[in-house]
Protein backbone atom coordinates (compact mmCIF):
# COMPACT_ATOMS: atom_id res chain seq x y z
CA UNK A 1 0.00 0.00 0.00
CA UNK A 2 1.09 3.22 -0.69
CA UNK A 3 1.76 5.45 2.34
CA UNK A 4 0.13 8.12 0.34
CA UNK A 5 -2.98 6.81 0.48
CA UNK A 6 -3.05 5.23 4.06
CA UNK A 7 -4.41 9.45 5.30
CA UNK A 8 -6.99 11.08 3.13
CA UNK A 9 -8.40 14.27 3.58
CA UNK A 10 -11.56 14.97 2.16
CA UNK A 11 -14.17 18.11 2.78
CA UNK A 12 -17.45 18.21 2.98
CA UNK A 13 -19.68 21.80 3.29
CA UNK A 14 -23.31 21.26 4.25
CA UNK A 15 -25.65 23.58 2.75
CA UNK A 16 -26.90 27.20 3.92
CA UNK A 17 -29.97 26.65 5.79
CA UNK A 18 -33.11 28.19 6.36
CA UNK A 19 -32.12 29.99 9.07
CA UNK A 20 -28.86 31.28 7.86
CA UNK A 21 -31.31 32.63 4.93
CA UNK A 22 -33.74 34.57 6.80
CA UNK A 23 -30.90 35.99 8.92
CA UNK A 24 -29.49 37.06 5.85
CA UNK A 25 -26.00 35.71 6.07
CA UNK A 26 -23.96 35.32 2.86
CA UNK A 27 -22.40 32.26 0.98
CA UNK A 28 -18.72 32.40 1.14
CA UNK A 29 -17.48 29.37 0.64
CA UNK A 30 -17.27 27.66 -2.62
CA UNK A 31 -16.31 23.90 -4.14
CA UNK A 32 -14.67 22.59 -7.30
CA UNK A 33 -15.29 18.78 -7.31
CA UNK A 34 -13.25 18.88 -10.43
CA UNK A 35 -9.88 19.77 -8.98
CA UNK A 36 -11.02 19.05 -5.40
CA UNK A 37 -10.62 22.57 -4.35
CA UNK A 38 -12.37 24.59 -1.49
CA UNK A 39 -11.83 28.77 -1.88
CA UNK A 40 -13.33 30.80 0.82
CA UNK A 41 -13.33 34.72 0.38
CA UNK A 42 -14.13 37.51 3.09
CA UNK A 43 -17.15 39.12 2.09
CA UNK A 44 -14.80 42.29 2.24
CA UNK A 45 -11.88 40.97 0.51
CA UNK A 46 -8.61 43.24 1.79
CA UNK A 47 -4.82 42.79 1.33
CA UNK A 48 -5.26 40.99 4.49
CA UNK A 49 -8.64 38.63 3.65
CA UNK A 50 -7.51 37.82 0.15
CA UNK A 51 -9.87 34.48 -1.04
CA UNK A 52 -8.15 31.25 -0.01
CA UNK A 53 -8.10 28.02 -1.78
CA UNK A 54 -7.35 24.50 -0.56
CA UNK A 55 -6.99 21.38 -2.19
CA UNK A 56 -7.84 17.72 -0.65
CA UNK A 57 -8.37 14.21 -1.73
CA UNK A 58 -12.10 14.90 -2.36
CA UNK A 59 -14.19 17.67 -1.64
CA UNK A 60 -17.94 16.92 -1.25
CA UNK A 61 -20.61 20.01 -2.55
CA UNK A 62 -23.60 20.89 -0.59
CA UNK A 63 -25.87 18.81 -2.62
CA UNK A 64 -23.89 15.84 -2.10
CA UNK A 65 -25.96 12.79 -1.29
CA UNK A 66 -24.68 10.14 1.93
CA UNK A 67 -24.03 7.57 -0.44
CA UNK A 68 -22.21 9.35 -2.64
CA UNK A 69 -19.90 10.18 0.16
CA UNK A 70 -19.75 6.66 1.38
CA UNK A 71 -18.96 5.14 -1.53
CA UNK A 72 -16.14 7.91 -2.06
CA UNK A 73 -14.79 8.54 1.31
CA UNK A 74 -15.85 5.57 3.61
CA UNK A 75 -16.19 2.07 1.40
CA UNK A 76 -12.39 1.94 0.86
CA UNK A 77 -12.00 1.59 4.65
CA UNK A 78 -14.55 -0.38 5.53
CA UNK A 79 -13.46 -2.85 2.41
CA UNK A 80 -9.49 -2.22 4.09
CA UNK A 81 -11.17 -3.61 7.74
CA UNK A 82 -13.26 -6.57 5.44
CA UNK A 83 -9.42 -7.75 4.76
CA UNK A 84 -8.27 -7.29 8.25
CA UNK A 85 -6.48 -4.35 8.54
CA UNK A 86 -7.93 -1.88 11.20
CA UNK A 87 -9.43 1.78 9.98
CA UNK A 88 -10.53 5.13 11.35
CA UNK A 89 -13.52 7.76 9.70
CA UNK A 90 -13.19 10.63 11.39
CA UNK A 91 -15.69 13.73 11.75
CA UNK A 92 -14.05 16.74 12.17
CA UNK A 93 -15.57 20.52 12.29
CA UNK A 94 -16.92 23.17 13.86
CA UNK A 95 -20.22 22.49 16.47
CA UNK A 96 -23.30 22.78 13.06
CA UNK A 97 -21.55 21.94 10.37
CA UNK A 98 -22.92 18.21 10.01
CA UNK A 99 -20.35 15.82 11.63
CA UNK A 100 -23.05 13.89 13.14
CA UNK A 101 -24.74 14.21 10.14
CA UNK A 102 -22.02 12.93 8.42
CA UNK A 103 -21.32 10.05 10.57
CA UNK A 104 -25.13 9.33 11.81
CA UNK A 105 -27.41 10.93 9.50
CA UNK A 106 -31.46 10.52 9.68
CA UNK A 107 -31.92 6.90 10.91
CA UNK A 108 -35.51 6.87 9.76
CA UNK A 109 -34.80 7.50 6.61
CA UNK A 110 -32.50 4.94 4.78
CA UNK A 111 -31.31 7.45 1.99
CA UNK A 112 -30.38 9.69 4.34
CA UNK A 113 -28.85 7.29 6.77
CA UNK A 114 -25.17 8.16 7.30
CA UNK A 115 -21.41 6.65 7.54
CA UNK A 116 -21.88 4.27 10.69
CA UNK A 117 -25.40 2.67 9.51
CA UNK A 118 -24.10 2.49 5.62
CA UNK A 119 -20.98 0.65 6.79
CA UNK A 120 -23.45 -1.87 9.17
CA UNK A 121 -24.87 -2.89 5.97
CA UNK A 122 -21.89 -3.29 4.19
CA UNK A 123 -20.38 -5.54 6.90
CA UNK A 124 -23.62 -7.47 6.59
CA UNK A 125 -23.66 -8.19 2.50
CA UNK A 126 -19.96 -8.81 2.81
CA UNK A 127 -20.77 -11.29 5.38
CA UNK A 128 -23.73 -12.88 3.45
CA UNK A 129 -21.85 -12.97 0.44
CA UNK A 130 -18.60 -15.06 1.84
CA UNK A 131 -20.28 -16.97 4.71
CA UNK A 132 -20.17 -20.34 2.38
CA UNK A 133 -16.41 -20.75 3.11
CA UNK A 134 -16.04 -18.26 6.00
CA UNK A 135 -16.95 -17.29 9.48
CA UNK A 136 -17.10 -14.09 11.14
CA UNK A 137 -17.66 -12.67 14.88
CA UNK A 138 -18.43 -8.97 15.07
CA UNK A 139 -18.55 -7.36 17.91
CA UNK A 140 -19.10 -3.76 18.77
CA UNK A 141 -18.21 -1.49 21.49
CA UNK A 142 -19.09 2.59 21.84
CA UNK A 143 -17.51 5.06 24.24
CA UNK A 144 -17.27 8.85 24.56
CA UNK A 145 -14.16 10.78 25.79
CA UNK A 146 -15.22 13.80 27.90
CA UNK A 147 -12.57 15.88 29.60
CA UNK A 148 -10.33 13.52 28.78
CA UNK A 149 -11.80 10.78 30.66
CA UNK A 150 -13.61 7.50 29.00
CA UNK A 151 -17.24 6.69 28.98
CA UNK A 152 -18.55 3.36 28.27
CA UNK A 153 -21.73 3.73 26.44
CA UNK A 154 -23.11 0.97 26.18
CA UNK A 155 -23.26 0.39 30.09
CA UNK A 156 -26.35 -0.69 31.05
CA UNK A 157 -26.81 0.72 34.52
CA UNK A 158 -24.67 4.02 34.33
CA UNK A 159 -21.74 2.37 35.34
CA UNK A 160 -18.86 2.65 32.81
CA UNK A 161 -17.22 6.13 33.99
CA UNK A 162 -13.53 7.08 33.60
CA UNK A 163 -12.81 3.31 32.58
CA UNK A 164 -8.52 2.99 32.62
CA UNK A 165 -6.90 2.93 29.68
CA UNK A 166 -4.28 -0.37 29.85
CA UNK A 167 -1.59 -1.38 27.45
CA UNK A 168 -0.73 -5.52 26.82
CA UNK A 169 1.68 -6.51 24.84
CA UNK A 170 -0.41 -9.11 22.91
CA UNK A 171 -3.44 -6.95 22.02
CA UNK A 172 -1.83 -3.52 22.43
CA UNK A 173 -3.81 -0.32 23.83
CA UNK A 174 -7.34 -1.07 25.12
CA UNK A 175 -10.17 0.08 27.63
CA UNK A 176 -10.38 -1.93 30.65
CA UNK A 177 -14.21 -3.33 31.58
CA UNK A 178 -15.25 -1.57 28.43
CA UNK A 179 -18.93 -3.53 27.07
CA UNK A 180 -18.23 -5.31 23.92
CA UNK A 181 -21.55 -6.60 22.38
CA UNK A 182 -21.55 -9.34 19.62
CA UNK A 183 -24.10 -8.45 16.73
CA UNK A 184 -25.12 -10.52 14.54
CA UNK A 185 -27.37 -8.44 11.74
CA UNK A 186 -26.99 -4.78 10.71
CA UNK A 187 -29.87 -4.02 12.46
CA UNK A 188 -28.84 -5.30 15.64
CA UNK A 189 -25.79 -3.26 15.40
CA UNK A 190 -28.25 -0.17 14.95
CA UNK A 191 -30.21 -0.59 18.38
CA UNK A 192 -27.01 -0.92 19.19
CA UNK A 193 -25.66 2.68 18.39
CA UNK A 194 -29.16 4.27 19.03
CA UNK A 195 -28.76 2.70 22.66
CA UNK A 196 -25.55 4.18 23.10
CA UNK A 197 -26.93 7.31 21.60
CA UNK A 198 -29.34 7.57 24.21
CA UNK A 199 -26.68 7.18 26.75
CA UNK A 200 -24.80 9.75 25.43
CA UNK A 201 -27.85 12.20 25.83
CA UNK A 202 -28.86 11.14 29.24
CA UNK A 203 -25.15 11.39 30.63
CA UNK A 204 -24.86 14.39 28.76
CA UNK A 205 -27.84 15.90 30.44
CA UNK A 206 -26.86 14.64 33.73
CA UNK A 207 -23.90 15.89 33.97
CA UNK A 208 -25.12 19.80 32.52
CA UNK A 209 -23.03 19.78 28.89
CA UNK A 210 -23.15 19.69 25.37
CA UNK A 211 -22.65 16.56 23.87
CA UNK A 212 -21.43 18.32 21.21
CA UNK A 213 -18.07 18.95 24.38
CA UNK A 214 -16.79 15.47 23.77
CA UNK A 215 -15.60 12.64 21.41
CA UNK A 216 -17.95 9.82 20.23
CA UNK A 217 -15.80 6.70 19.54
CA UNK A 218 -17.49 4.01 18.14
CA UNK A 219 -15.71 0.46 17.40
CA UNK A 220 -16.43 -2.34 14.66
CA UNK A 221 -14.30 -5.49 15.51
CA UNK A 222 -14.72 -8.20 12.66
CA UNK A 223 -12.82 -11.69 13.30
CA UNK A 224 -12.98 -13.67 10.33
CA UNK A 225 -11.76 -17.22 9.91
CA UNK A 226 -11.31 -19.26 6.41
CA UNK A 227 -9.63 -22.58 6.29
CA UNK A 228 -8.55 -22.62 10.14
CA UNK A 229 -6.74 -18.66 9.19
CA UNK A 230 -7.97 -15.77 11.48
CA UNK A 231 -7.75 -12.69 10.70
CA UNK A 232 -9.07 -9.55 12.30
CA UNK A 233 -9.86 -5.86 11.59
CA UNK A 234 -10.92 -2.96 13.23
CA UNK A 235 -12.94 0.09 12.05
CA UNK A 236 -13.09 2.86 14.09
CA UNK A 237 -15.95 5.15 13.59
CA UNK A 238 -15.53 8.71 15.64
CA UNK A 239 -17.87 12.03 15.84
CA UNK A 240 -15.21 14.36 17.29
CA UNK A 241 -16.18 16.96 19.68
CA UNK A 242 -16.55 20.59 17.99
CA UNK A 243 -13.31 22.24 17.48
CA UNK A 244 -14.72 25.71 17.64
CA UNK A 245 -12.60 28.51 19.58
CA UNK A 246 -14.18 28.56 23.27
CA UNK A 247 -12.81 32.82 22.90
CA UNK A 248 -15.80 33.32 21.22
CA UNK A 249 -18.38 31.89 24.13
CA UNK A 250 -16.54 33.62 26.65
CA UNK A 251 -16.06 30.29 28.42
CA UNK A 252 -14.16 30.85 32.23
CA UNK A 253 -13.75 27.97 34.66
CA UNK A 254 -14.73 24.63 34.37
CA UNK A 255 -15.50 25.28 30.50
CA UNK A 256 -12.36 26.77 29.83
CA UNK A 257 -10.55 23.79 31.69
CA UNK A 258 -12.75 21.73 29.20
CA UNK A 259 -12.17 23.62 26.05
CA UNK A 260 -8.71 23.24 26.82
CA UNK A 261 -8.92 19.21 27.12
CA UNK A 262 -10.75 19.41 23.55
CA UNK A 263 -8.09 21.57 22.18
CA UNK A 264 -5.35 19.31 23.41
CA UNK A 265 -7.03 16.98 21.75
CA UNK A 266 -7.70 17.65 18.55
CA UNK A 267 -4.44 19.35 18.14
CA UNK A 268 -2.64 15.87 19.18
CA UNK A 269 -5.25 14.12 16.72
CA UNK A 270 -3.71 16.59 14.07
CA UNK A 271 0.04 16.21 14.97
CA UNK A 272 -0.71 12.82 15.50
CA UNK A 273 -1.79 12.25 11.26
CA UNK A 274 0.67 14.97 10.03
CA UNK A 275 3.29 13.15 11.33
CA UNK A 276 1.96 10.11 10.13
CA UNK A 277 1.85 11.78 6.42
CA UNK A 278 5.06 13.25 6.50
CA UNK A 279 6.50 9.55 7.21
CA UNK A 280 10.12 11.37 8.46
CA UNK A 281 8.92 11.77 11.90
CA UNK A 282 10.10 9.02 14.13
CA UNK A 283 7.95 10.34 17.09
CA UNK A 284 4.08 10.01 16.68
CA UNK A 285 2.66 11.71 20.15
CA UNK A 286 0.29 9.29 20.72
CA UNK A 287 0.26 9.43 24.15
CA UNK A 288 -0.56 13.16 24.13
CA UNK A 289 -4.19 12.53 24.38
CA UNK A 290 -6.68 10.04 25.33
CA UNK A 291 -7.98 9.88 21.87
CA UNK A 292 -4.78 8.86 19.80
CA UNK A 293 -4.01 6.58 22.49
CA UNK A 294 -6.76 4.15 21.98
CA UNK A 295 -6.76 5.52 18.34
CA UNK A 296 -2.82 3.72 18.58
CA UNK A 297 -3.51 0.80 16.35
CA UNK A 298 -5.63 2.31 14.15
CA UNK A 299 -4.03 5.62 12.71
CA UNK A 300 -0.31 4.46 10.90
CA UNK A 301 0.92 0.77 10.15
CA UNK A 302 -1.56 -0.57 7.88
CA UNK A 303 -4.59 1.60 8.67
CA UNK A 304 -6.43 3.14 6.36
CA UNK A 305 -7.70 7.07 7.97
CA UNK A 306 -9.93 9.13 6.32
CA UNK A 307 -10.57 12.52 8.12
CA UNK A 308 -13.96 13.99 6.75
CA UNK A 309 -13.64 17.79 7.50
CA UNK A 310 -17.11 19.48 7.84
CA UNK A 311 -17.39 23.32 7.12
CA UNK A 312 -20.32 25.68 6.73
CA UNK A 313 -20.87 28.12 3.79
CA UNK A 314 -21.84 31.06 5.81
CA UNK A 315 -20.29 34.52 6.36
CA UNK A 316 -20.30 34.41 9.90
CA UNK A 317 -18.49 31.56 10.46
CA UNK A 318 -15.80 32.77 8.24
CA UNK A 319 -13.14 32.57 11.40
CA UNK A 320 -13.73 29.13 12.27
CA UNK A 321 -14.42 27.59 8.69
CA UNK A 322 -10.58 28.90 7.69
CA UNK A 323 -9.49 26.87 10.79
CA UNK A 324 -10.97 24.22 9.40
CA UNK A 325 -9.50 24.49 6.12
CA UNK A 326 -6.57 24.92 7.83
CA UNK A 327 -6.39 21.51 10.15
CA UNK A 328 -7.75 19.69 7.52
CA UNK A 329 -4.98 20.69 4.99
CA UNK A 330 -1.96 19.98 7.51
CA UNK A 331 -3.32 16.60 8.20
CA UNK A 332 -3.15 15.54 4.87
P1 LIG B 1 -22.56 18.79 14.10
O1 LIG B 1 -22.72 17.37 14.47
O2 LIG B 1 -21.28 19.09 13.38
O3 LIG B 1 -22.78 19.72 15.26
P2 LIG B 1 -25.03 18.36 12.67
O4 LIG B 1 -24.69 17.11 11.97
O5 LIG B 1 -25.89 18.25 13.88
O6 LIG B 1 -23.71 19.17 13.05
O7 LIG B 1 -25.66 19.34 11.58
C1 LIG B 1 -26.26 20.58 11.91
C2 LIG B 1 -27.57 20.73 11.13
O8 LIG B 1 -27.32 20.82 9.73
C3 LIG B 1 -28.51 19.57 11.31
O9 LIG B 1 -29.83 20.04 11.36
C4 LIG B 1 -28.27 18.73 10.07
O10 LIG B 1 -29.40 17.96 9.74
C5 LIG B 1 -27.97 19.78 9.01
N1 LIG B 1 -27.05 19.30 7.98
C6 LIG B 1 -25.73 19.14 8.12
N2 LIG B 1 -25.15 18.71 6.98
C7 LIG B 1 -26.14 18.58 6.09
C8 LIG B 1 -26.20 18.18 4.71
N3 LIG B 1 -25.09 17.82 4.03
N4 LIG B 1 -27.41 18.18 4.11
C9 LIG B 1 -28.52 18.55 4.78
N5 LIG B 1 -28.52 18.93 6.07
C10 LIG B 1 -27.36 18.96 6.73
MG1 LIG C 1 -22.95 16.53 16.37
Amino acid sequence: MEEAEKVKVVVRLRPISEQEIRQGHKVTVETDTVNNSVTIKHLQTTAEEPPRTFFFDAVFHPECDQMTVYNMAARPIVENVLKGYNGTIFAYGQTGTGKTWTMTGDLERSEQQGIIPNSFAHIFDHIAKCQHDTTFLVRVSYLEIYNEETRDLLAKDGTGHNLEIKERSDIGVYVKNLSSVTVGSASYMQKIMEFGNKNRKVGATMMNVESSRSHAMFTVTIESSKDGHVTQGKLQLVDLAGSERQSKTGAQGERLKEAAKINLSLSTLGNVISALVDNKSTHIPYRNSKLTRLLQDSLGGNSKTVMIANIGPANYNYDETLSTLRYANRAK
